[in-house]
């Protein structure tokens, strides 16, 4: 089970206990067992991490301690183990994995961005009362921050159709559902319906929640919904979208891979395996 200790602290490799958990980043990718079973120890990297590397604290993890740290460029990967890609870890039979994942590369990304205060330029510590980091001259306080994504998939014919789109950013010819970034200000509704009516052209009704995942790309958390079309025709809109149309379960194009959200949405829709 995986715990979140309400304190931050950075410490070096050396001093970490032998039994670590440790989630090592490069890029979106994180070490792990070359059977995909496990992340590893700070024992079984204490051969090749330098015993100096900065390293956060993320929690607890079946009683361990969780720490993380981007790896240097420089790393040789130790025998017996891989680097795989973090949305893979979301879909790991131990959800623990996919937690820690995410929580250590946020927390990396979100410490990183606040070495210095924003207000007054002074440097940062961690709160010692709160899950913040703090500005010892001024007082300004930073919380982690989580930037909330709707994503949605749209049916239409009684339910047999589902509204695919590509966006120009896939690196594979795959199509996706209708994604974007919640607006200050704005409903989880309102964006669901803002977003599809900016890239599709289209609108649409009985909009409902499904489920979320996180996505630590660098600090998203992806909110998953369904809704109806209800008018309009569906044509790429902003220029994000290259190409879109309503597919049926018999006539699918090549859809995202396991471990996003859209996948598991299309998948559950359509009681693919
Ligand atoms: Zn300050």
């Amino acid at each position: 089970m995986f715990t979140i200790n309400p304190t931050h602290r950075e410490q070096s490799f050396g001093t970490l206990a032998p039994n670590s958990t440790i989630v090592f980043f490069n890029g979106k990718s994180a070490l792990m067992t070359a059977d995909g079973s496990r992340l590893p120890t700070s024992a079984e990297l204490a051969g090749v991490l330098d015993a100096g590397t900065t390293m956060m604290f993320a929690g607890t993890m079946d009683g361990a301690e969780c720490w993380g740290a981007r790896m240097p460029q420089e790393f040789v990967l130790p025998q017996g183990f891989e680097l795989i890609e973090s949305r893979l870890a979301f879909v790991h039979p131990n959800p623990d994995i996919g937690y820690a994942i995410s929580r250590c590369r946020e927390f990396i990304s979100w410490r990183n961005g606040h070495r210095l205060c924003g207000a007054c330029g002074a440097k940062t510590s961690f709160a010692t009362n709160d899950l913040a980091i703090v500005c010892p001259a001024c007082g300004m306080m930073y919380y982690p921050q989580i930037a909330p994504a709707v994503i949605t998939m749209i049916t239409r014919n009684n339910g047999k159709e589902i509204l695919l789109a590509h966006n120009k950013r896939f690196t594979t010819p795959s199509f996706s559902l209708i994604a974007g970034f919640v607006e200050s200000g704005e409903s989880l509704e309102q964006a669901v319906a803002r977003e599809i009516l900016e890239e599709t052209g289209v609108t649409v009704k009985n909009i409902r929640y499904l489920s979320s995942q996180p996505w630590p790309f660098p600090n998203s958390l992806m909110l998953g919904f369904m809704a109806e079309y209800d008018s309009g025709e569906a044509y790429p809109q902003d220029g994000e979208l290259s190409e879109m149309g309503w597919y049926s379960k018999e006539n699918l194009p090549m859809i995202p891979s396991r471990g996003s959200i859209a996948r598991k949405i299309i998948d559950e829709y359509f009681g693919l395996a």
